[in-house]
Parts: structure tokens; C-alpha cells; sequence
């Protein structure tokens, strides 16, 4: 990969065998709809707009190529959930407003299959679930407590189940298994094949994709482009973790760091041993988030998150032999020990975008013509579809359930300045890395490191 590359580096553009160009097509001199960034947010919209409206002149801007971002390059979790949607659960006075955000986070894992099998793009999509690893004895307490909360909540045994240790090793057999939860709503996927696949759908519907154009700034009316102006009636930005890039939005939405490695396609007896039959994908209660998925292709994916470089720096591409990857590693083969002696193969990051309230925001406003979509902390595979629903009826001006949701007009207050950003991000992860390592190795909930570690990331 050269400087001017358009690969994003991860496994999942290989695995698709790509190495995409941009073929900028001419700039038009005007769009009904324009939309910057094509990831899962823009191109999910424009093809919800699209479908709802033939008529309407769609144009998607894209600095690099479609999925270049984190869309083409993460953990392939199309989850039925979102950051802060526990914290709207937990109060009385937010609670249904939650609970409707979180049966709609449930049907977008089946509104994404269904899409993807509609419109035949293959993104070796498994609705296996998640299973969330108790990997010491105390945490069996509070899993259970947690999930005998979601059933009091009116979430059944399909939703959040309870699986004991024994039962948990049919599944997935780690060393540090002593039970987990299985959430049903959660599909395995490979990413780069939904942003290339939807790129390719929306084409087909006449979307223009405007591949290497960057967009520099966005006012009412107008796109600015490092190719020229284009006048737009209505103008939606889904930059999520590049949205620094974009003139007056630097301390908009936060650029972290995520991080994945791949191991060499594994065989059958291995994977006989170690499970994952359903294509399940897997974490545990770490704070420093983990992530593991089998691909179709019978490799394991495993990634963790990372750190933010100052200025809200990103990085197009990592070097393989960047530090953080040996550490990824490491935590792969604790957790699943069989893989001691496997290659990896592929090493790769992302930047995902944080919002400065930790939760996601869709908002449009009618008057400029302005809006966006973003801010999922890193869980946006699926929340990515729900919020450009959301951000569809509130273009086209529809009222619906989905315009009722607590996304919307949830508009985050800006970061600080540095140097206060990249030393408030330092003792989060900090603080998150404290309360881990006390469970990990200390066998006992960390409530003084935790507890903080949650009121700070909402
Ligand atoms: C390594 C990694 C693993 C992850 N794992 C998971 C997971 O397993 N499950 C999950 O739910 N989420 C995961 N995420 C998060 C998830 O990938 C994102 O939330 C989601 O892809 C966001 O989609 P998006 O379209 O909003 O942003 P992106 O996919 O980042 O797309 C933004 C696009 O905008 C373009 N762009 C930016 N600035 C400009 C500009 N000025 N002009 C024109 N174009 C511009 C970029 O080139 C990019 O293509 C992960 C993220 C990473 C990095």
C-alpha cells in the first residue's frame, strides 16, 4: 500500500479483493440532497431516500472511496444496541423513551438483513448473537442481576438469556468461562461488503457517488469541495470520526482509535474445539472494549479499542507493526488459548466517533437545510441504519415513531480545546484501564474505578 492508496488496510477489502480507485465522476452543478461521507450513515440515507423518493437527485461527496472509514474496517457486529441507551433504561423518567430506542435497535438487525437479502448484497450476514463472556466468578452476579433487570423490563429469555458455564462451552470453549449472557439481536458481518455492496445498490437506483472529494466546508445552500461548489438544497454530513475535517467542526465528534488483527483461516478440528458453530460473535465486560467474530472464511476477527492522538489527529492507515497490535493479540490468545500457534495475518485500525454526551444524534434542521447523523462511540453497524431512517423521515418531513426516538435534536455540546481534550481522554482511559485490570487480575468488581469509568462515559 503506497501513499496514494485508496485501500483502507483492512482485511475486509482483501478478503473482497479491492483495491479501490475513486473515479471522480464531473461535479454537478447542483443536488436536491447532497450528503458527505460514504459509510454506513450516508449511504444508508441516501438509499432509504432514494427508495422513498425516485425522484429526488441524490449526490453522496467521499473524500476517499465508499467504505474507506470505519464502515469498510470493523468488527462486523450489526448489534441491536447503542451507547446510552442503558442510562435511558435506568430512568424511571427516561424509560420508554428507552425501551421504544431499544426494540427499534432490535428490528434494525432484521431490517438489515432483510435489505441486504432484498437487494442481494452478500455480507455473509449470521444472526448468531453476541455472547458476552464471564470470565471470573464474581461477574457471574452481575450478569444475572443485570439480565433479571432487562426481564423486568419486559425483555424476554429470547432477547438476553443466561447461559451457565457448561452450557456456555457448546458455544464457545475459553479457559475463563463461567457462563454468559447470549443476546439474541446481534449478526455477524463482514463490513466491507455492506459499504461496497450498499455503495453499488444506490448506484443502481441512481445515486451519484462522488468518489475522492474531499468537502472542505458546508454552509446552507452550498457544498465547498476541494473540486469546486455544488449547490444543494439540502445538506446532511455523516463524517462521524472524520467530521474534524470539515471546517468549524474540530471539536465536534472525537476521532478514538480501534484496533483488529485476523488470524489465518483456522481448520475444521480447531474450530471444532473452540465453537462459534452459529458464527456468535463474542466480548467480555471489559471497559476497553473487546471484540471477536468467526468469519465465513473460517478466520477469527478480534479487535479492541484504542487510544486518541492529540489535535483529534486520524491517522488514513496504521503501519502493522504499530505497538497496540502486540497487546491485541495477546488479549486474543488469554482469551481463546487454542489459537496460541496461529498466524495473524492482517493488522488494521479505524478511528470511530464519540460525541462529548455519549450517545448518538440525529438532527435536521428545516429552515438551513443542514443535518447530520453520527456520534455512536464505536456501535454504529446497525445503528448506523436506524439513524439514517431517523434522519430520512426527518428530511422528507414524515412524523413517525422513529422521529420520536431520543436521537433526535440530542445535540452534543463541542469537546474542550486541547490541550484539555487529549488529557480529559488520557484519565478516561486511564480510569476504564484501572477498573479493568483490578477485575482481570484482582478477581473483584472494581466499583470506585468502574463507577467513575461510567459516569464519565455516561
Ligand atoms: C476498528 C473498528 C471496529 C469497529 N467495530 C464495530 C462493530 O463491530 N460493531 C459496531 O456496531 N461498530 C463498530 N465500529 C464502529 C462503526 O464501524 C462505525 O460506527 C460506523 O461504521 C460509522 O459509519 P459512518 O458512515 O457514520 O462513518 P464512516 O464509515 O467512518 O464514514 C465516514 C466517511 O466519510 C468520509 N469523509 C470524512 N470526511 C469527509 C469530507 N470532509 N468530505 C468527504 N468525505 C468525507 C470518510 O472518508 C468516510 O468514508 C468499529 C469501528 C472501528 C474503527
Amino acid at each position: 500500500m503506497n501513499a496514494s492508496s485508496h485501500h483502507n488496510g483492512s482485511f475486509w477489502f482483501d478478503e473482497l479483493g479491492i483495491d479501490p480507485q475513486p473515479d471522480p465522476e464531473p461535479l454537478p452543478a447542483r443536488t436536491d440532497v447532497a450528503i458527505v461521507g460514504g459509510g454506513y450513515t450516508g449511504l444508508w440515507t441516501a438509499y432509504y431516500l432514494k427508495r422513498a423518493e425516485p425522484g429526488l437527485d441524490v449526490t453522496v461527496f467521499e473524500a476517499d472511496v465508499a467504505g474507506f472509514g470505519a464502515s469498510g474496517r470493523n468488527g462486523g457486529w450489526c448489534m441491536g444496541a447503542a451507547w446510552g441507551t442503558e442510562s435511558l433504561l435506568a430512568n424511571p423518567e427516561t424509560r420508554s423513551r428507552g425501551l421504544a430506542l431499544q426494540r427499534a435497535l432490535f428490528d434494525t438487525v432484521d431490517e438489515v438483513g432483510r435489505v441486504t437479502q432484498a437487494e442481494n448484497i452478500d455480507c455473509h450476514f449470521a444472526r448468531g448473537g453476541t455472547l458476552r463472556i464471564a470470565t471470573a466468578p464474581f461477574v457471574v452476579e452481575r450478569h444475572r442481576r443485570e439480565i433479571d433487570e432487562l426481564h423486568a423490563l419486559g425483555f424476554t429469555e429470547h432477547d438476553f438469556r443466561w447461559l451457565d458455564a457448561d452450557t456456555t462451552r457448546t458455544r464457545l470453549n475459553v479457559p475463563r468461562n463461567h457462563g454468559a449472557i447470549h443476546a439474541a439481536h446481534c449478526a455477524a458481518i463482514q463490513p466491507a461488503r455492506l459499504v461496497r455492496g450498499l455503495a453499488d445498490t444506490v448506484r443502481r437506483l441512481g445515486v451519484t457517488i462522488l468518489e475522492g472529494t474531499p468537502v472542505t466546508a458546508i454552509r446552507p445552500g452550498r457544498v465547498d469541495t476541494a473540486r469546486g461548489a455544488v449547490a444543494a438544497g439540502r445538506i446532511l454530513r455523516a463524517t462521524e470520526a472524520y467530521t474534524a475535517s470539515l471546517t468549524g467542526h474540530r471539536r465536534t465528534l472525537l476521532p478514538i482509535y480501534s484496533k483488529m488483527v485476523v488470524t489465518a483461516p483456522l481448520p475444521d478440528a480447531l474450530w471444532q474445539e473452540i465453537g462459534l458453530g452459529n458464527r456468535e460473535t463474542f466480548g467480555d465486560d471489559r471497559r476497553m472494549v473487546i471484540y471477536g467474530q468467526r468469519t465465513l472464511d473460517g478466520r477469527l476477527a478480534f479487535g479492541g479499542r484504542a487510544g486518541y492522538e492529540f489535535g483529534s489527529r486520524r491517522r488514513r492507515t496504521l503501519p502493522p507493526d504499530d505497538p497496540d497490535f502486540d497487546g491485541i493479540v495477546r488479549t486474543l490468545r488469554g482469551l481463546v488459548p487454542q489459537l496460541a500457534e496461529v498466524p495473524i495475518t492482517h493488522r488494521w485500525g479505524g478511528v470511530l466517533g464519540v460525541p462529548r454526551h455519549w450517545r448518538p444524534c440525529v438532527q435536521f434542521d428545516r429552515r438551513s437545510g443542514l443535518g447530520w447523523a453520527g456520534g455512536y462511540v464505536g456501535e454504529g453497524v446497525a445503528a448506523a441504519n436506524l439513524a439514517a431512517r431517523m434522519l430520512t423521515d426527518l428530511v422528507l418531513e414524515r412524523d413517525s415513531a422513529l422521529t420520536a426516538l431520543p436521537w433526535v435534536d440530542d445535540v452534543p455540546p463541542r469537546w474542550e480545546p486541547e490541550p484539555l481534550r487529549w488529557l480529559g481522554v488520557r484519565a478516561i482511559r486511564a480510569i476504564g484501564a484501572r477498573a479493568d485490570w483490578i477485575e482481570l487480575n484482582r478477581q473483584r468488581p472494581s466499583r470506585f474505578w468502574g463507577g467513575l469509568f461510567q459516569r464519565l462515559t455516561g
